[in-house]
């Protein structure tokens, strides 16, 4: 498959590792927004969160406070973000599920640009409202 994660994974291709078990795999992002920028992969390929098993999931998850607290440790961060991108309109650029660890200092000139929208009305009831009755179709 031509998935460079997958390639990582069956080391074909190099990266700084951190961390590896029969499931996960944590290497150093390429790229890193601040160095020390981590990234949590699960080694099966599931290109979004929403196709991973739970219990995969767990696997994957269960580490992720560790890491959070080495990358943390290690950059001497004053925070971190942990974010996950879903499709290429959420900014996904490799369709391998993972989990960005961003090790954040105070003032490092970074900022998401988060927007916030107003519901008016009743959109944010009639919103509640659909999403509770979708979540009865896919089951919890
Ligand atoms: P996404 O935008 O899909 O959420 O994030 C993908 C991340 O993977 C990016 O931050 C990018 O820098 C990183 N990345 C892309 N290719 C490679 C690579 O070959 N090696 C490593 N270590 N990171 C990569
Ligand atoms: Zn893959």
């Amino acid at each position: 498959m031509d998935c460079i994660f997958c390639r990582i994974i069956n080391r074909e291709l190099p990266a700084a590792r951190i961390f590896e078990d029969s499931d996960v795999i944590s290497f150093l992002d390429i790229n890193p927004v601040n160095f020390g920028h981590t990234l949590v992969v699960p080694k099966r390929h599931y290109e979004l969160l929403l196709d991973i098993p739970g219990v995969e999931l767990g696997r994957v998850t269960k580490i992720l406070p560790s890491i959070a607290r080495a990358v943390m440790a290690a950059t001497k961060a004053d925070g971190l973000n942990v974010f996950q991108t879903n499709g290429p309109c959420a900014g996904q650029t490799v369709p391998h599920l993972h989990f960005h660890i961003i090790p954040r200092h105070t003032h490092d000139d970074f900022s998401f640009g988060w927007r916030q929208k107003k519901y008016r009305g009743d959109e944010m009831a009639r919103m509640q409202t659909d999403i509770i009755s979708a979540l009865k179709n896919v089951g919890v």
